[in-house]
């Protein structure tokens, strides 16, 4: 990167995060440059003093995007990995409607977020409580945040009740069945076990602790813990069902540096891979 490109992109994230509505920036630096699809990818930390720190996401042929560093990308590679997931699939149905299994298969994110991050402000306030109600009052949020989350799965994949014999408000179930759509096949077994496990001990435990007066403060953060991971692990494995798992790649030389062709008056769209030349249909 020449020092012309860094104060130039400064600049550039610092008016994009302006438009976000995030300011007041104490540190800004290049964490990681990343050079695996052709071009030069960067990833930026940004500091804020009052609106939190961020990973922006900028660099040749990528629209610039940022990502929390709270909750949901610990790592500079992480960001970059959804970044890259996300641009490739905006560049692709920019340049042809194809079914995508996002339209099939519908999550409201944004809802799933919002539930976990109501739960990590409860852990929070957690800091705060004395009574013994106050222990089980947690358990309830807890428990009501999982039949929120079941009715957001519901809602996301409308036949699964029915096929299922299933009730909203069965957590269990949704969560049970939602895991062996999002995590499907042999290679996921011990992914979707491990995943029904965290969503058992989560119900399980938060009931617990509905039902006895004689909780501590750290049974009740347990209860939180487990419950913010199993919201957490949810979303996580919508993501990987999305994205990560089903990256297009070059059949003959396996290569993820690639363009999409689509040729005058024919609707196919064509896979160009750049590393080796090989040109397939898009499927
Ligand atoms: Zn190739």
């Amino acid at each position: 990167m020449t020092p012309e490109y860094r104060v130039d992109a400064e600049q550039r994230i610092e008016s994009y995060l302006f438009g976000q509505d995030i300011k007041d920036i104490k540190f800004i630096q290049v964490e990681q440059t990343f050079t695996d699809m052709g071009g030069e990818i960067h990833v930026w930390n940004v500091k804020t003093r009052v609106d939190g720190s961020w990973w922006v996401v900028e660099g040749e042929g990528v629209p610039m995007n940022l990502y929390t560093q709270n909750e949901f990308y610990f790592s500079a590679d992480e960001a970059y990995s959804f970044h890259l997931g996300i641009s490739q699939r905006l560049r692709a149905r920019h340049h042809l409607e194809f079914k995508h299994i996002i339209d099939e298969l519908p999550l409201d994110i944004d809802h799933v977020k919002s539930i976990s991050r109501r739960l990590n402000s409860a852990a929070v306030a957690l800091n705060d409580v004395s009574a013994p109600e106050d222990l089980q009052a947690i358990g309830l949020t807890c428990r009501e945040s999982l039949i929120e989350l079941a009715g957001v799965l519901a809602n996301g994949n409308p036949n699964l009740l029915e096929e299922k014999g299933l009730k909203a408000a069965d957590f269990k179930g949704v969560a049970r069945e939602v895991i062996a759509i999002y995590a499907p096949g042999k290679s996921n077994g011990k992914l979707r076990k491990r995943s029904r496990d965290i969503m058992e001990a989560a119900w399980d435990h938060s009931s617990e602790i509905v039902h006895s007066p004689n909780k501590n403060i750290p049974d009740a953060k347990i209860c939180l813990l487990l419950t913010c991971s199993a919201v957490s692990l949810i979303q996580n494995l919508f993501l990987k069902f999305l994205g990560f798992d089903n990256e297009p790649k070059c059949s003959v030389c396996k290569s993820m540096d690639f363009d999409i062709l689509v040729l005058e008056g024919n609707d196919e769209a064509l896979f160009n891979c750049n590393s080796c030349g090989n040109q397939e249909p898009l499927s």
